[in-house]
Order: structure tokens, then C-alpha cells, then sequence
């Protein structure tokens, strides 16, 4: 298909070709491995004169469909598929990176993504500065000959801080570096960050893609060029998304759109709930009036997304406290799921980070983070209130 429809339609009309028995949907091809006519038809498919599939470590048609996909949402060139969010982050550091490389990033990333710029890439001899916000005076001071990727997460994790992606798109061409960008928070559906010059846009299918909570899964996709150097590192590493989860990401593509919408529905409407609240000190959302970067939120995002951080009175006992007198919603770590989900990072996901560290990240002792699901929106605020009015501060 050559024509171009709108992302709605891309996500639901993406499709590789069917097979001999002309399924409407997509089977799922579990085979680890595909058959060749005859020599010559092997030795071609191996020295990669023609698209064969050889071996699912390598490529598969389920995976391909995905990865087709979020190309198109995102804009894309080409892309690849990992069996998690943290083996697509790993692997597309490890493949672009060499020993004393050295990574520019913003400060409040994905706990795992932490890990691997403290303790994992160091063993290396790779090194990560961090930043705080988009001032491009700042950050010049932070390049070293060394540099070679700018990352961000926008928005954070939980502060929800908004970075310039257009401003951080013009900073790593003039300096030659490659722009890299987590969209998790936010999915294409909500921000391109392609279109502001991101090389490489990075996901946790985990999250909003699937939107179930289902399976796992990650994905790259970007220039051409950087993805092959991706995918012959995943190629002979093996970080491999499986065809099943690979099939259940597809179909959730399809339903990507009037999921974000609902979910952003609801979470603007708690936002405002919380926002009148007597016993909330401090409510985050990205597109209340009140959010410190509202303006720069509206501009790059098209909608406020489904993460609200806000804060109870009474520190670590408070918060905790709160989340015990939760009813309905699930108190569990994942995000973008149909159920709303309740976190206190500080005595969770964020415990291990001193108070300075966690208010660095903009993560008091009180801070709640909601992943606000698709229930009926009455049923989620009249849970949210009903502990705010029972929990002691
Ligand atoms: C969850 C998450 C990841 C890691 O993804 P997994 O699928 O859990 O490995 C990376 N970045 C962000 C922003 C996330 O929320």
C-alpha cells in the first residue's frame, strides 16, 4: 500500500502479506525457523540478497508486522523488536556505543535506565552526565570530545517534567550527536519526536502499546542507517521479541487511538478533580494550566497523556497511608494499563535513591503516581476520594 492514512488507519491497515489461506487477520507464526526452495534459494536468502525469512532470532513475520507499525505512527524509517523495553534500551547503547563513550542524558530516566548508565555501561568505560533541564548553555558545558547521544525521557518518570524536544533536536545536530528518545509516557499517538529530529525513538511496549498488561515487549525504530547497526547487534546477540508477544502488540496497535483518548479523558478529569482538592498539596499533569511547562507540554504533545503525580500531606507515612485505603484501583508497578494503577515511588521504585537524589527528580516522600485506566471515570475519583478523606496524615 502506498498510500498514506491517518495514523488510525496505519495502525489498523498495516499489514504484511497474507498467506496462501487469505486470513482477514494476522496468524501468529510460531516457527523458529522457515524453509528454503533450494541452494541457490538459501545461499541467496543468507548472504541477504533477497528478504527471506531465516531464523526467528533474526526476523519473523509477526515481529516485522510490528515493527512496520510503529514506523508509520512514529514517522519512522526502520525499526527493530526486543523481548522488553530495558533489551531495546540496552541493546541500542550497546550497539552505537564504544568503550569510553560518553552519554549525555536527562536526569530523571527509567529506574533500569539508571541502572544501566551508574553501573552497567561504566563497566565499560562508558560514562552518562545528566541534566535538568532544556538550557542550552548548561548542557555545551557538559560535551566532551567523547559525547556521541543526547537521551531523553519526555515526559518523566513520575515528575512528569516536559523537555524541549525541538531545542534538544537543533543541540545534537549542531554537535553531532545522536539523539535518542524514550516515547514510553507518551506513545506516537500523543508526541513524534521525530519530527523534532529524534534519530532513534526507543518504547516499552509493556506499557501504553500493549495497554493490557500482558506481555512485554520493546522496540527501536529511527534512521535506517543506525537501525542496522541495532539489528545486526540483536541479530547475533539475541534479545529477540517473541512472535506470540510480537502478534498480541500488533493487534494492540489497533486499538492505540480511542485507548489514549479515553485514558487521557480520565486522567484530565482527575487531574482537575485532584486540583480542587482541600487535602492535595501539589498536583502534575502535563496539560493542567498549573503544570510549570504547560506551554511547552501544548506544544509538543497533543494530548496530557495518562500519568498524574501528586502529593498527600504526612511524608512516606502519608502516602503510604493513602495507598492502603485504595479500594478499586491496583496497586502494582506497571503503567498503561485498561486498570488504573496506584504507585508511591519513594517507598517503592524510587526507595533506593537518597532524598536528595529523589528530590533531584522532582519525587517527594508524599508523591503519588496514577496511571489512570479506562474504568468510568466516577468509579476511579470516587476511589481517589474516598482515600484522601480516610487515610491520616
Ligand atoms: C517500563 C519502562 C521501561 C522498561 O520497559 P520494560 O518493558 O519493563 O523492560 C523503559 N522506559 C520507560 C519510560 C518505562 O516506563
Amino acid at each position: 500500500m502506498t498510500k498514506k492514512f491517518h495514523p488510525e488507519t496505519e495502525s489498523i491497515r498495516t499489514q504484511i502479506k497474507r498467506s496462501e489461506h487469505f486470513e482477514h487477520s494476522n496468524p501468529i507464526y510460531l516457527s523458529s525457523s522457515f524453509i528454503f526452495e533450494d541452494a541457490e534459494d538459501m545461499r541467496a536468502s543468507f548472504a541477504e540478497e533477497k528478504q527471506h525469512n531465516i531464523y526467528t532470532r533474526l526476523s519473523n513475520p509477526n515481529n516485522e508486522e510490528l515493527v512496520q507499525k510503529l514506523c508509520k505512527l512514529e514517522g519512522a524509517e526502520a525499526g527493530v523488536s526486543f523481548a522488553s523495553g530495558m533489551s531495546g534500551i540496552f541493546t541500542t547503547f550497546a550497539a552505537l556505543l564504544s568503550q569510553g563513550d560518553h552519554i549525555l542524558s536527562v536526569r530523571a530516566v527509567f529506574g533500569s535506565t539508571h541502572s544501566l548508565f551508574t553501573k552497567i555501561l561504566p563497566k565499560w568505560g562508558i560514562q552518562t552526565t545528566y541534566f535538568d533541564y532544556s538550557d542550552l548553555d548548561t548542557l555545551s558545558n557538559f560535551i566532551l570530545p567523547e559525547t556521541k547521544i543526547l537521551f531523553v525521557e519526555s515526559p518523566t518518570n513520575p515528575g512528569l517534567q516536559i523537555f524541549d524536544l525541538e531545542l534538544l533536536g537543533e543541540f545534537a545536530n549542531k554537535h553531532n550527536l545522536i539523539f535518542i528518545v524514550d516515547n514510553c509516557f507518551a506513545t506516537p499517538y500523543i508526541q513524534k519526536p521525530i519530527d523534532y529530529g529524534a534519530h532513534i525513538v526507543l518504547h516499552s511496549a509493556t506499557k501504553l502499546i500493549d495497554g493490557q498488561g500482558r506481555v512485554l515487549g520493546g522496540l527501536a525504530v529511527g534512521k535506517e542507517e543506525l537501525m542496522q547497526e541495532i539489528k545486526a547487534f540483536s541479530r547475533n546477540t539475541g534479545p529477540s521479541l517473541s512472535p506470540f508477544n510480537a502478534w498480541v502488540l500488533s493487534k494492540s496497535i489497533e486499538t492505540l487511538s480511542i485507548r489514549l483518548d479515553k485514558h487521557c479523558d480520565n486522567a484530565f478529569s482527575l487531574a482537575q478533580f485532584l486540583e480542587d482538592h482541600p487535602l492535595v498539596k501539589t498536583v502534575r499533569y502535563p496539560f493542567l494550566k498549573s503544570h510549570p511547562q504547560y506551554e511547552l507540554a501544548r506544544k509538543q504533545m497533543n494530548k496530557g497523556g495518562n500519568i498524574i503525580a501528586f502529593e498527600v500531606d504526612g511524608g512516606l507515612k502519608g502516602g503510604q497511608d493513602f495507598i492502603n485505603h485504595i479500594e478499586m484501583c491496583s496497586l502494582t508497578s506497571n503503567l498503561g494499563d485498561t486498570r488504573t494503577i496506584i504507585t508511591h515511588p519513594a517507598s517503592t521504585t524510587h526507595s533506593k535513591l537518597t532524598p536528595s537524589e529523589r528530590s533531584l527528580v522532582g519525587i517527594s516522600d508524599g508523591l503519588i503516581r496514577i496511571s489512570v485506566g479506562l474504568e468510568h471515570i466516577n468509579d476511579i475519583i470516587d476511589d481517589i476520594s474516598q482515600a484522601l478523606d480516610a487515610y491520616s496524615n
